[in-house]
């Protein structure tokens, strides 16, 4: 036996369990049960799949309007007959044991009623963004949270993103000295010729345009770098005259915010071109997330002083971000803990944002209370 090496059996043998006992899957059994509710484009194509690759969450039921497609996607995904629900029969979901938690991936003007209804059968809640139309409908969800004593989370997949939760983890680690700038882009052009974008570009249905749609992640992604409420901000929309796709939505909006500690943010977003990036800028250093927020693909460079910018490795897929989103909501049920991205979150959005139409419209600065309302 060579000298200095620890001694081992030479037949087969058992071993130390070599990853920690909390990164396996749990039991199925033990997992949380979801129904989907709104079985539409970004329900089939990530949040479905996403389940594949959960480690703490089970799909159980589904909710949809249309009942053929609930079965076709059931028989996919092994869901048994008895958990599909209809939205007129849906308060029955009240009575099914095997469904904690409900995912409300529907049109945003329909998701503060179908999350209060959700609530009120006595089921956890995770909404997609943006929260609501309305911060009125924002605050009533809460409520119904609180009420109902069951979490609410909003569906803010970025902060389980691995390229992003490193940029947050550099500006931690001082790489950027003090983060003063973040300069956030998210664009996309809409199609009114598919069906997910037909409501888009109704107000009703989508609560406003580019900036309630995608620019959000752009808001969100900025207030995440920053970690402070802005106190005021400026906007500027800018929509082609005669286009009916913007009939009742905005088309190009850009946006200036400033911070009480002195950073400053931009946020542009449109639905007429396609960008998708977060810059960071500090006294020291700064970070590129080029792409930030897409469903893959996501990467991020740092530098210097120097002008030149290097890849920073961070190990992990970006389209982990999903599965990530749905254990984090699973164990905070479990554990009744608060979700990182929770109501409050989701509230302050809609509110900067609705204060972003405000300042376009009146062509002014306008100053912010702490919850991202108007002062
Ligand atoms: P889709 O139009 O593809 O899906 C919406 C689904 O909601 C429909 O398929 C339908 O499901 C249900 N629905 C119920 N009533 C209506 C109605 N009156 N009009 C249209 N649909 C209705 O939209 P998306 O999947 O693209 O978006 C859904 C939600 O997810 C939105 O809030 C959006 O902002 C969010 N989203 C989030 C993303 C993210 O990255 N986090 C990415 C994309 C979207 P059924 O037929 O089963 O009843």
């Amino acid at each position: 036996m060579a000298k200095g090496l620890p001694q081992i059996p030479m037949e087969a043998t058992g071993r130390p369990l070599s990853v920690p006992a909390d990164d396996m899957p749990l039991p199925r059994a033990e997992r949380p049960g979801w129904a989907v509710m709104g079985l539409g484009h970004f329900a089939l194509s990530q949040v479905l799949p996403a389940f594949g690759g959960s480690k703490a969450s089970r799909l159980a039921g589904l909710v949809s309007g249309d009942r053929d497609k609930a079965r076709l996607v059931a028989h996919h995904y092994d869901v048994g007959e008895d958990h599909l629900y209809g939205y007129d029969d849906f308060d029955r979901i009240s009575d099914d044991d095997d469904i904690d938690i409900i995912y409300n991936v529907m049109p945003n003007g329909l998701h503060a009623e179908w999350t209060i209804r959700a609530l009120e059968a006595g089921k956890h809640v995770i909404c997609e963004k943006p929260m609501a139309n309305t911060v009125e409908e924002c605050r009533e969800m809460i409520a119904a949270a609180r009420k109902a004593d069951r979490r609410l989370m909003i569906a803010y997949r970025a902060h389980f993103e691995p390229n992003n939760i490193r940029a947050l983890e550099l500006k931690h680690e001082g790489a950027f000295g003090d983060l003063k700038m973040v300069n956030a882009v998210a664009m996309r052009p809409i199609d009114v010729s598919r069906p997910r974008d037909e409501w888009r570009v109704r107000r009703a249905l989508a609560g406003g345009g580019s900036m309630m749609d995608i620019g959000i992640y752009a808001l969100n992604g900025a207030l995440y770098y920053l970690e402070e409420s802005p106190i005021e901000l400026s906007a500027q929309i800018s929509t082609p005259v005669g286009d009916p796709r913007f009939a009742e939505v905005e088309d190009t909006m850009t946006v200036e915010l400033r911070f009480a500690s002195g950073a400053v943010a931009t946020i542009g977003t449109s639905y007429s071109m396609y960008d998708n990036r977060i810059g960071l800028v500090g006294t020291k250093g700064r970070a590129m997330l080029f792409p930030a927020t897409g469903y893959a693909g996501n990467e991020l460079v740092e530098g210097g002083k120097e002008m030149g910018l290097r890849e920073v490795p961070v190990g992990e897929s970006s389209t982990i971000q999903f599965a990530a989103e749905l254990d984090h909501f699973s164990r905070c049920v479990m554990e009744g803990r608060e979700p990182r991205t929770g109501g409050e979150m989701g509230l302050r959005d809609v509110a900067l944002i609705h204060a972003m139409y405000a300042a376009a419209e009146a062509g002014t600065w306008v100053r912010l209370n702490q919850d991202g309302t108007l002062a």
